[in-house]
């Protein structure tokens, strides 16, 4: 990533919760974020996660909400999780679920927060679905492990997370979690990290992102590679060839809206893709991170805007 980019990543994000921008985008940002979002509702979204299967493409579903002020707003998402859930169950939908935690109350109260991701996760077992927990900025990253950990000890182990490949402690905790066979989505970090703790460099991040995903393979723990970038998708397909290590070990994660033709074109080769489908009214940090992520991205949503 050049200069450039850097400053272009650093200053949308810098933007992000300011309250008057976000009154703005949420006002007149609506039409450019449908590039990104499958919908605002359980049924759009599910229509997706079918038109999707149709091309062979897994799901994995999130109700968007995060950073909420209220534990009234949690339990309410976790009542939303419960519908989704069922919902899916209804439809035999081929999609699991991903949810925030700070969405279930873990600035607020992580006894709370623990409770309401408990909840969800029973009744994603009784539903034989699997939960992931997006993994966000460090002052929730040990806690979100914490999370993942005490609910495999309470025997709850369709439960998992994410590991973000530019934090430096990634490549420890990838070593105990695999031990502990705690299902990972890897991927290589969306949000702004200090130096102190956090890879800068591009080159650092897919260094770290390959050592851990080989970690994985090798162990031959199912790992789900998110990644739109096409350096890592060519490495994992080669790593796994040589190392013999089948395509039904591992999947590849992308977000709705993102490659979707390189999506449709991985499954045809015979590899699991998942895509990230979020949906729901809360759009608008989601959104702001994926412009801040890549220029191409806001191109996209611009081209989108203008009819082209
Ligand atoms: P980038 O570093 O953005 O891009 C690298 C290269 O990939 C580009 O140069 C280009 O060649 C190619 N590329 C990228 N985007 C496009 C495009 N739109 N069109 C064409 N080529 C493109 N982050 C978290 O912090 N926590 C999470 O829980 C989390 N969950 C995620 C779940 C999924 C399914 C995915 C896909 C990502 C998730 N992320 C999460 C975001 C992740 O951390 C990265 O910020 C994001 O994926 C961007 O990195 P990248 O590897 O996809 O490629």
């Amino acid at each position: 990533m050049g200069i450039g980019s850097k400053w272009y990543r650093k200053s949308l994000l810098t933007i992000t919760g300011i309250p008057m921008v976000e009154k703005l985008s949420t006002t007149y940002g609506k039409g450019l974020a449908s590039r990104f979002i499958a919908g605002e509702t359980l049924e759009e979204a599910l229509k997706e996660v079918e038109e999707l299967g149709k091309l062979g493409i897994m799901a994995t579903l999130d109700h968007l909400g995060e950073g909420i002020r209220q534990l009234s707003e949690a339990a309410a998402y976790k009542d939303q999780y419960i519908k989704l859930i069922t919902g899916i169950a209804d439809c035999k939908a081929n999609s699991n679920v991903s949810l925030k935690p700070t969405q279930m109350g873990l600035a607020l109260d992580p006894a709370v927060c623990y409770a309401n991701i408990r909840d969800v996760v029973k009744h994603a077992r009784r539903n034989r679905n699997f939960v992931r927990i997006d993994m966000e900025n460090t002052p929730y990253t040990q806690a979100t492990i914490d999370i993942v950990r005490r609910l495999h000890k309470e025997g709850l182990t369709n439960v998992g997370t994410v590991l973000q490949a530019y934090l430096f402690r990634s490549e420890q905790d990838a070593a105990e979690l695999l031990r502990e066979r705690i299902s990972l989505r890897l991927v290589k970090g969306a949000y702004k990290e200090s130096d102190e703790v956090a890879f800068q460099k591009t080159s650092e991040i897919i260094r770290s992102f390959k050592r851990i995903i080989g970690l994985h393979l090798e162990n031959r723990a199912y790992t789900a590679i998110a990644s739109h970038d096409d350096e890592i998708i060519s490495w994992v397909k080669a790593y796994a060839r040589t190392k013999g290590i089948p395509k039904s070990a591992f999947e590849f994660q992308m977000l709705y809206g993102l490659r979707m033709n390189e999506q449709a074109k991985l499954a045809k080769e015979g590899y699991r893709i998942r895509c990230y489908i979020p949906y729901g009214v809360m759009w608008y940090p989601y959104f702001t991170r994926r412009l801040a992520e890549k220029p191409v991205n806001l191109m996209m949503v611009l081209k989108h805007m203008s009819g082209r």
